[in-house]
């Protein structure tokens, strides 16, 4: 499987640097955000190296939607079982810091904030 052996998130693929793991298959590893937003904050990552969704192909189809898939139930499992939010940032203007694919779950007992706070409003 290609990794990058720089990468943070192949690093915490491989096991090589620990994290708050809830989930983990064949492609797939899912743990807590070491500084989350929300009570849940869960990252799901395939265990294959991809830097951004500009990047991903047709080889990267299965295992994309497999991550989807699972947000849902590994929301529920952590306690977001009335809604949640997923994201995934890419590039500069994505404002992405970890270049390997994540999708974010987030969310908790209340409801999140604006996904983008608008320009001119305080809000929703
Ligand atoms: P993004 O801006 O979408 O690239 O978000 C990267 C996320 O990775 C941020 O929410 C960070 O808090 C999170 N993060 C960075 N390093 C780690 C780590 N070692 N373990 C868990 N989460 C991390
Ligand atoms: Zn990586």
């Amino acid at each position: 499987m290609q990794q990058d052996p720089n990468c943070i998130f192949c690093k915490i693929a491989r096991g090589e640097i620990p994290s708050r793991k809830v989930y983990e298959d064949d492609g797939i590893v899912a743990f807590h955000d070491i500084s989350p937003i929300a009570p849940v904050h869960l990252l799901l990552i395939p265990k294959v190296h991809v830097a951004t969704l500009y990047e991903t192909t047709a080889a990267h189809e299965a295992v994309l939607g497999r991550m989807m898939a699972l947000a849902g139930r590994l929301a529920r499992e952590q306690g977001a079982n009335d809604g949640f939010r997923t994201i995934v940032n890419t590039g500069r203007v994505g404002r992405q810091e970890v270049m390997h694919v994540h999708v974010h779950v987030i969310g908790g007992p209340d409801p999140l904030g604006p996904m983008i706070a608008r320009k001119g409003s305080q809000g929703d």
